[in-house]
């Protein structure tokens, strides 16, 4: 039997098919599972589902040319997300931190223009 770690509780039992602690149903694919999970109105799980604020950050903060914290708050975001299947964002996150790396390359190249002229 595989090993699925419940979306409800994230207790480890042998699945796929219903938690033997809370009932969460687990037995529909990864995003499914988080959606109806959520509607389902079990445990919400408050500020820990949907789109994480820190993708958001991410990339608002990378469209600012806030390259640093940008790059930072991207790499948070990409490792929340890693850890918490049911939040989304991880296209934000990625796009901020490209946005930081495009920023850091364009700074470094404009130091470089000033230095050699
Ligand atoms: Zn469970």
């Amino acid at each position: 039997m595989p090993v699925t770690r419940c979306i409800g509780c994230r207790n480890y039992f042998a699945g796929p098919g219903r938690c033997p602690k809370c009932g969460a149903d687990n037995s529909t694919p990864q995003m499914l599972r988080a959606r109806a999970h959520a509607s389902a109105g079990q445990r919400p799980l408050v500020g820990r589902s949907g789109t994480n604020g820190f993708a958001i950050a991410a990339l608002v903060l990378g469209l600012l040319g806030i390259s640093l914290l940008a790059l930072v708050f991207g790499l948070v975001a990409l490792k929340q997300i890693k850890e918490d299947r049911a939040q989304t964002g991880r296209g934000l996150a990625l796009a901020g931190i490209w946005l930081a790396v495009a920023w850091t390359v364009l700074g470094v190249v404009l130091v470089v223009l000033l230095a050699s002229g």
